[in-house]
């Protein structure tokens, strides 16, 4: 039987993807795992799934102890597959309840007890270390994975994350929609970067990119080079 050669190049590292929200961090995360033909960890959905745990438990999600009893007992799954999406909990998919406004309003003090990110954490590296990875989320490059032959800090301005956001959630695009929407995000990216464990911040060694200016793929082509020669200089080290 023919083997079969594909053209493409192959990388073999783990890229850190951190920033706030509405940054297109998880477009470009996806997207750059389908062209680095790596595994793909939206680290999000794990804090979403456990949330949705919460939620459904009638549990306050500003309680640290009863949250932490709650996802304590939980399975939460994330596929690893860029060109398909699947998050389950307890072995139920919990793919589109993840992304609901209920879950985003009540992730951030979830995802802040020390306990429940014990327990993703380590499940998170288990995935990165099963092979090539993009992983995204707020403290891969400072907390899971500080080793990541590339790291990346993504921002953008609070005007275009605000737009872009409201894009996501098909909101209208009035003044006042947008401005709602710049509020909340501010609210979270201030609770996630203000909180006493893993603060969203931007990690030793991590390239800052600014995609204000830049299409999703101006961003996917820049990191995609960015990580070959990120490799290419490790093994030359
Ligand atoms: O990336 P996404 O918006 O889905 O993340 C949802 C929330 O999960 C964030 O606002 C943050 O509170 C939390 N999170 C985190 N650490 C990560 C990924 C997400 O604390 N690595």
């Amino acid at each position: 039987m023919p083997i079969e050669v594909s053209e493409a190049p192959v990388f073999r590292g783990v890229v850190a993807l951190d920033g706030p929200s509405g940054t297109g961090k998880s477009t470009v995360a996806r997207l750059l795992a389908r062209r680095l033909r790596t595994q793909y960890l939206d680290t999000g959905a794990m804090y979403r799934a456990a949330t949705v745990a919460v939620l459904r438990a009638g549990v306050d999600p500003a309680d640290p102890v009863a949250v932490a009893a709650e996802v304590a007992g939980r399975r939460i799954e994330v596929g690893t597959d860029p060109w398909h999406s699947s998050t389950r909990l307890d072995g139920r998919d919990v793919e589109r309840e993840i992304r609901t406004a209920a879950v985003t309003a009540a992730v951030s003090p979830v995802s802040a007890v020390q306990a429940v990110r014990d327990q993703l954490v380590a499940q998170q590296r288990l995935i990165i270390g099963r092979g090539p990875t993009v992983a995204e989320g707020r403290d891969i490059g400072s907390v899971v994975w500080p080793d990541a032959e590339l790291k990346v800090y993504l921002t953008a301005r609070e005007d275009v994350r605000a737009r872009r956001r409201a894009g996501e959630l098909g909101a209208g695009t009035d003044a006042d929609d947008i401005a709602r929407i710049e509020q909340a995000l501010r609210r979270r990216d201030d609770f996630d970067s203000s909180r006493a464990v893993s603060p969203l911040r931007r990690a030793d060694g991590a390239t800052e990119v600014d995609t204000s200016e830049l299409t999703v793929d101006e961003v996917v082509e820049l990191l995609a080079g960015l990580a070959f020669r990120a490799v290419s200089t490790a093994d030359r080290a």
